[in-house]
């Protein structure tokens, strides 16, 4: 959430007038009896008008200080969730994604529609789904550029053998080796960017 609202305010800063006004008027547009604060009441109308994919309790996360209504820095990290998060889905539990998830590079890749999971969802494997490779957005993003050296190794096929000089022979550096061996071996069945 910290990292939703330090992303709001840094466009927020970095955006021309004009837009910045707009956010403005979204929030005077909310705060609908005009008392410098949006209510949750207030909050939830707006929800019921529009944005109805956006959980209520969303507006616990929102109110940071936990005064029981939103400022004008509280409101425009919903204008920017609004704004950039319409439509991307958990297709385990349904849930509004918000924050880091992870999608299924063949169909970001191929498809018109991204298939996406929360991070519990994947991580409880709680989805059915035709490919098993997936990305964060993160490192999704990142690798739309060419992934780092460090990534290009983990995602390629693992040698058979190490290099034995640059690996040493203390345990930490087996149980390393070891580590990565069986995440080679796992590739196939599950994917990770580890
Ligand atoms: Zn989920
Ligand atoms: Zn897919």
């Amino acid at each position: 959430m910290e990292e939703l609202h330090e992303a709001a305010i840094a466009y927020y800063n970095n955006a021309p007038r004009d837009l910045q006004r707009l956010a403005w008027n979204f929030y005077l547009a909310l705060d609908t009896d005009g008392d410098g604060r949006v209510s949750y009441a207030e909050y939830v109308k707006f929800l019921q008008q529009s944005y109805g994919w956006i959980r209520p309790n969303f507006f616990m996360d929102l109110d940071r200080n936990r005064d029981g209504s939103l400022d004008f820095w509280e409101v425009l990290t919903l204008y920017y969730v609004v704004k950039t998060r319409g439509g991307v889905w958990c297709q385990g539990c349904q849930a509004c994604l918000v924050g880091l998830y992870f999608s299924c590079v063949a169909c970001f890749d191929s498809s018109s529609r991204s298939y996406d999971l929360c991070p519990a969802c994947y991580k409880r494997k709680r989805f059915t789904h035709q490919h098993n490779y997936f990305l964060d957005n993160h490192v999704l993003l990142r690798a739309k550029r060419g992934l780092p050296p460090g990534f290009t190794n983990a995602l390629a096929p693992r040698p058979a053998v190490y290099p034995s000089a640059a690996m040493g022979d203390d345990g930490l550096m087996e149980a390393f080796q070891a580590l990565e061996m069986g995440l080679a071996a796992d590739k196939s069945r599950s994917c990770s960017i580890m």
